[in-house]
């Protein structure tokens, strides 16, 4: 069945209200690239498809992929190759790739005005080094089906009525003055679209998850819980032992900034530890697969950068006959002192009275931002991170289909398949999303 279609404006994403007297054929949740491949797919097979997405746009997370260039595939074309990056959980995989693999994904994208570029190992780009190219071809892909597209609407919570062989589908808040979480859609199936639970700020928040349990699903948790972090810095290791308060961290990825801790660290013969530092270790983890990682220790974080600088001044002012390095060890960790001042090119021996300008100004900036340059993850092997998500074995891979609920779909990283850098993570995303956009047409709506 083909619906009117609610996308004759330029906009794919509308506000507004989802039709709750309709019986959809699927209704997929969350829109990223998983649930923007699968709806796009479901409608063009020409089945009624609603996305319902809880952002004001979608993609959200997509559009930061590859630090903004979006790393779509790596070019694996022969499945075997391509299976084998996804460690142990190949045997899962391949009726899944043998529908949509790397060659179809570079098809899919090249055929909508999208071409793209290799880089080291494999990697593929966009031409444009933009993700907001991947977004356009899979946003135009779904106004051409005539995809219903909801954006902030929140989904609360699913619940699947086996004898009508139908799934209700609660949203929160919608705008229209609707009683909060008394909405509810209908659908003949339902894909889970809800992505896994790395950059909760994107709007993968993992409530998916919760929903998915209570209908009996095994949700694996992420492997990379709270451990240290080691670092390539070899001044950093020296300071093994030495512990700094009331410090702040941010990370860093190709200079986007990305988290922000506060709180104590450590620093150990191998890098930093604390609870600062494991609190962030898992967002490093998932950052890694990406490229390198870069965290900033500001150990002043309740002054900004001028007010750092006025009382450096003060207090060199004040001891202007002294040595620069015996009155910086006032203010800083002395253990940390010599090397800040060697990061910052500055002679320690130099009288107060003599330092200059350029050379403070080094030192405020230091102290504001040490760059501590990230090696991995200590007990993790940082090469393949698991995911955590929805046990595979609970999931038929020919269609996606949930092996408990089967008008329920789950793709995307809201499975629990281990990947590593490179375009592993988005490929997952397009042959999942692929396969049950696919798979409605032939389960459900015939
Ligand atoms: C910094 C970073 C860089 C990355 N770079 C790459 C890369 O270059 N290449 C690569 O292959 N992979 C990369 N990845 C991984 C990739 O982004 C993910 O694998 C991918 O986004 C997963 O897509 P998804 O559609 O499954 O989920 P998501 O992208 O997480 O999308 C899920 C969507 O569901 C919505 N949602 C959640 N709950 C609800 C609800 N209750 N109601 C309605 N909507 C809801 C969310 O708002 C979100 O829009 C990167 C990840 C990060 C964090």
């Amino acid at each position: 069945m083909k619906r009117n279609s609610l996308l004759s404006a330029a906009r794919p994403e509308r506000r507004g209200s989802p039709n709750t007297n309709m019986l959809y054929d699927v209704v997929i949740v969350g829109g990223g690239p998983a649930g923007m491949m699968a709806a796009g797919r479901a409608a063009e097979l020409g089945r009624s498809v609603l996305l319902l997405e809880k952002n004001l746009t979608l993609g959200k997370k997509l559009l930061i992929t590859g630090g903004g260039r979006c790393n779509v595939t790596n070019n694996k074309p022969e499945i075997r190759a391509m299976l084998a990056k996804y460690k142990g959980n190949d045997q899962f995989l391949f009726s899944a790739f043998s529908q949509f693999g790397v060659q179809d994904t570079l098809n899919f994208f090249n055929q909508r005005g999208m071409a793209t570029k290799e880089e080291a190992e494999g990697r593929v780009f966009p031409i444009s080094n933009n993700a907001q190219s991947v977004w356009d071809a899979l946003t135009r892909y779904m106004k051409e089906g005539g995809v219903e597209i909801q954006t902030g609407a929140a989904v609360t919570g699913l619940s699947v009525d086996a004898a009508k062989k139908h799934i209700n589908i609660r949203l929160k808040d919608l705008p229209g003055g609707r009683q909060a979480g008394k909405t509810e859609i209908i659908a003949k199936s339902c894909i889970i679209a809800t992505g896994g639970t790395s950059r909760p700020e994107t709007g993968s928040t993992g409530e998916g998850f919760t929903w998915l349990k209570k209908i009996g699903h095994t949700i694996i948790n992420n492997n990379v819980a709270l451990v240290p972090i080691a670092l390539k810095d070899a001044w950093a290791k020296k300071l093994g032992g030495v512990t700094v308060k009331d410090i702040k961290l941010t990370s860093f990825q190709n200079k986007q900034k990305q988290e922000v801790q506060k709180g104590k660290l450590l620093f150990t013969h191998f890098g930093i530890s604390g609870p600062a530092v494991l609190n962030m270790s898992k967002e490093i983890g998932e950052l890694m697969q990406y490229g390198e990682v870069v965290i900033a220790l500001d150990l002043f974080p309740k002054l900004d950068y001028g007010a750092l600088k006025q009382k450096l001044q003060e207090i060199l002012v004040a001891e202007s006959n002294k040595k620069l390095k015996n009155t910086l060890s006032k203010i800083i960790p002395a253990a940390l002192v010599s090397a800040i001042l060697k990061l910052a090119n500055v002679n320690g021996e130099t009288a107060n009275h003599s330092v200059r300008h350029d050379d403070r100004i080094k030192l405020v900036a230091l102290i504001k931002a040490i760059p501590l340059n990230v090696k991995g993850l200590l007990g993790a092997d940082k090469a393949v991170v698991s995911s955590g998500g929805v046990a595979l074995e609970e999931v038929n891979f020919k269609t996606m289909q949930s092996r408990l609920a089967p008008n329920l779909y789950i793709v995307g990283d809201a499975l629990n398949i281990n990947r590593p850098s490179g375009g592993y993570s988005l490929q997952l995303c397009w042959t999942t999303g692929f396969v049950a956009g696919s798979s409605i047409r032939e389960q459900d709506s015939n």
